[in-house]
């Protein structure tokens, strides 16, 4: 997947998506960073922007961010600052729709937003991102009232579209793609005309099926099996039906919320259950040790051993300052 401001792809350069890797590696730098700048800052106004974050998208991604933004600020990074007081962060979650994780179930998505706001996040719903730029971002709430952030963090997680290739293989193939621009398949995930080509996961529309693991590694699993008929002279299996096994997200180092198995939980039982499933689903027992071991480690010490802040980013950020200047990504 990739991402879509919704017609407004100057934002990208201020307001990065979190997609990838590399997308993970740049926010988890800047972010730590914001936090080292805002103790240099040499105004009030200027360390009150880098110790704002905002983000963009209230769904299970936007949810996840903005609760680890808060931990780091409220228990891991408080003993590593002496002039200033990492806990007075103030982290905003926005979002056009009426309430944060919308395709949960009503419960579950009262009992996130209480508790992300019980972290002190600051819960904008039915507030759209106006404008953004390097300096801050302009919120509208549905009364047209615009009020203006100054922040030097804003991420965008509101929207996402299909990797080009899918529009490289419509292109190629003919096959229609959805408003997401991915590819309509068919009931056996082929490309229209072409049963050689099979398009699967994020890439591909079948039955409205979100954008999640599981669909992806189902369907794997489906063209495995469809392969394997072919090459074996079976017959090849029925159309693909996706088994929705549910959702889950995760609020805090202690709280998530989990819909799925037909159990409807938040709190500490949601995070255990989160952290349980995810384990499973690693690769061979060693990678399953040893993530429950850095987890544990983690929840009692409330310590986090990856706060690296990359060259590149120490480099831009020094390079800003002393020429003492307001400036993006
Ligand atoms: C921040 C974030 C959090 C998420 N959290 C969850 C979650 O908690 N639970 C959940 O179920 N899902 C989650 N998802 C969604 C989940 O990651 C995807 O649905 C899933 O990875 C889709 O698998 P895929 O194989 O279709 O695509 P991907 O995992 O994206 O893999 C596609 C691969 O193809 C490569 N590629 C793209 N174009 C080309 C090309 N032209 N040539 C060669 N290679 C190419 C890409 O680099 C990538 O490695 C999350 C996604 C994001 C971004």
């Amino acid at each position: 997947m990739a991402t879509s401001y919704f017609g407004h792809d100057e934002w990208e350069a201020v307001a990065p998506g979190l997609k990838s890797l590399d997308d993970a590696r740049w926010l988890r730098s800047h972010i730590l960073g914001a936090f080292e700048m805002a103790e240099l800052a040499t105004t009030p106004a200027e360390r009150a922007a880098w110790l704002t974050f905002v983000v963009v998208g209230a769904g299970p991604t936007g949810v996840e961010l903005t609760g680890q933004i808060a931990t780091l600020a409220h228990r891991i990074l408080p003993r590593d600052f002496h002039d200033i007081a990492t806990r007075d962060a103030r982290v905003v979650l926005v979002d056009a729709g009426p309430s944060v994780l919308p395709t949960f179930p009503e419960k579950l998505r009262r009992r996130a937003a209480a508790d992300l706001r019980g972290w002190g996040i600051e819960v904008r719903t039915d507030t759209a991102a106006a404008d953004i730029d390097a300096a801050g971002i302009e919120l509208r709430d549905p009364d047209g009232g615009v009020e203006r952030i100054a922040t030097r963090t804003i991420c965008w997680a509101a929207g996402v579209k299909a990797a080009p290739l899918a529009a490289t293989l419509a292109a190629a193939s003919g096959a229609a793609t959805d408003r997401l621009g991915r590819l309509l398949v068919q009931p056996d995930l082929t490309l229209p005309g072409h049963p050689e080509v099979f398009a699967i996961g994020d890439m591909a529309a079948i039955d409205a099926l979100p954008g999640v693991a599981q669909v992806a590694m189902q369907q794997g699993r489906h063209v495995a099996g469809t392969v394997t008929a072919r090459l074996t002279g079976r017959d090849a299996p029925p159309p693909f039906r996706y088994k929705d096994k549910g959702t889950m997200a995760t609020i805090g180092p202690r709280k998530a919320v989990v819909d799925a198995y037909g159990l409807r939980i938040g709190g500490l039982l949601g995070s255990l259950m989160w952290a349980f499933i995810h384990v499973m689903y690693l690769i061979g027992w060693g990678n399953r040790v040893i993530t429950m071991l850095r987890w544990l480690i983690q929840l009692t010490t409330q310590n986090r051993s990856q706060r690296l802040v990359d060259v590149q980013h120490a480099a831009s950020w020094s390079a800003e300052t002393s020429a003492d200047r307001v400036g993006g990504r």
